[in-house]
């Protein structure tokens, strides 16, 4: 291969489409320029699209990280005093229960050991007990690669009469999320994952349910994260109207249009499957390597990462040694068993590149051999092609 320069397996940020990067490059548009006022309209269109989010939704396209989403989301909700529950899989839904926290919400959290989810009938108890009218949800937690039921947790919040409130920074535009069919309320991610761009914006999509708590909360957030002040311009923008309130990042707006447009073109079934099948592969190479995965289900296993515990006699210096080979891959980070495991990231373009699996996979077992656990590196490369 020509190209040598490390292969980015991380969970985000992802190895991305040439097409994509190309947009992300070049000379900026100016955010009034009629050109990019059709990228960022297109943009807010296809995100319902990818979304699965009804025609009434409102998404957001915001300069920023999947953390500010967050902060978008939890200081949009929630006015010092609400009650919120949070289904605690790992270390960023830790995070968002700080987050809450800081806003001066009352916080009741159901969390799992690592590698575990909580039972949704642990969710609507607490759900009932306390009454809250939000419940926030990691969809995929990056420390554990664990996957939570969006489905059965959006129709546990409905059942109680609150909104659910999802954080797909890692799943969405890879993991199965149809917003309007399940009934959930906001759906977060940032740039840098599955939806495959450069980092640097945060996007999000409300329900009309959503956006009216906003208006009936009496502590605003704070400017640049409230929904009411960037409603007016999403709305000029889908209209293909100039409009100002802060300067968008215009290079990776244009890149979103392009990339969004990709994954509706594909449709999303199409790219479901494509990482269904990519998270098979991998966890046959992970069995033909003797690995043992975090996730303790198979079920609830995402589909977006592996996180894989190291073998017998093997430490976190796996790690660099994978990199000395040219391949990029994570160490451990949920507090509990930071030492124990690492995360291979295989969304997005990867998943159409089986090459950038395959080399993969072949370095790590080469590295584990090198650290004296005793595998065919080759063996995991047939089991990962065989299930692709
Ligand atoms: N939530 C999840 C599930 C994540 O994986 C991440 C990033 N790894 C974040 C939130 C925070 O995103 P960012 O690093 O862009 O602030």
């Amino acid at each position: 291969m020509a190209d040598r320069r490390p292969l980015l397996m991380i969970p985000g940020p992802i190895e991305i489409d040439p097409r994509v990067a190309e947009e992300a490059a070049g000379p900026p548009p100016g955010h009034l320029a009629p050109a990019f006022l059709e990228a960022f309209g297109r943009s807010l269109e296809l995100m319902r699209t990818v979304w699965g989010a009804g025609p009434d939704a409102q998404p957001f396209v915001i300069a920023g990280s999947g953390t500010l989403a967050m902060e978008s989301a939890a200081t949009n909700l929630t006015d010092p005093g609400d009650r919120a529950v949070v289904v605690n899989t790992g270390y960023f839904s830790d995070r968002l229960a700080t987050m809450l926290r800081v806003r001066g919400a009352d916080v009741v959290e159901v969390r799992a050991a690592p590698g575990r989810v909580p039972p949704v009938e642990a969710v609507e108890g607490a759900l009932a007990e306390s009454g809250s009218e939000l419940l926030f949800v990691t969809h995929v937690d990056t420390s554990t690669g664990v996957r939570t039921d969006a489905e059965a947790l959006a129709a546990a919040a409905a059942r109680h009469g609150a909104l659910s409130v999802f954080d797909g920074v890692c799943a969405t535009g890879a993991e199965r999320f149809e917003m309007a069919r399940i009934g959930a309320d906001v759906y977060l991610t940032a740039s840098q994952k599955a939806i495959g761009l450069p980092a640097g914006l945060a996007l999000l999509v409300a329900s009309p349910a959503a956006l009216k708590r906003r208006r009936t909360r009496s502590s605003p957030p704070p400017m640049v994260l409230d929904w009411l002040e960037w409603l007016p311009i999403m709305r000029a923008y889908e209209e293909r109207r100039p409009s100002y309130f802060s300067t968008p990042a215009t290079n990776l707006v244009r890149a979103l249009a392009r990339s969004l447009a990709d994954l509706a073109e594909e449709g999303m079934e199409s790219v479901y499957g494509r990482h269904e099948r990519a998270a098979a592969g991998m966890r046959a190479a992970w069995e033909a390597l003797a690995l043992e995965p975090v996730p303790e289900s198979p079920a609830s296993a995402a589909w977006t990462l592996s996180a894989v515990r190291y073998p017998a006699g093997v430490d976190a210096s796996l790690v660099a040694a994978i990199a000395s080979r040219g391949v990029v891959v994570a160490g451990g980070l949920h507090p509990e068993i930071r030492a124990e495991y690492f995360r291979v990231g295989h969304m997005g373009y990867a998943t159409r590149t089986p090459e950038m699996l395959e080399r993969t996979v072949l370095v790590i077992g080469e590295a584990l051999r090198e650290s004296g656990w005793d595998v065919e590196p080759q063996a995991a490369l047939a089991a990962l092609e065989a299930a692709i």
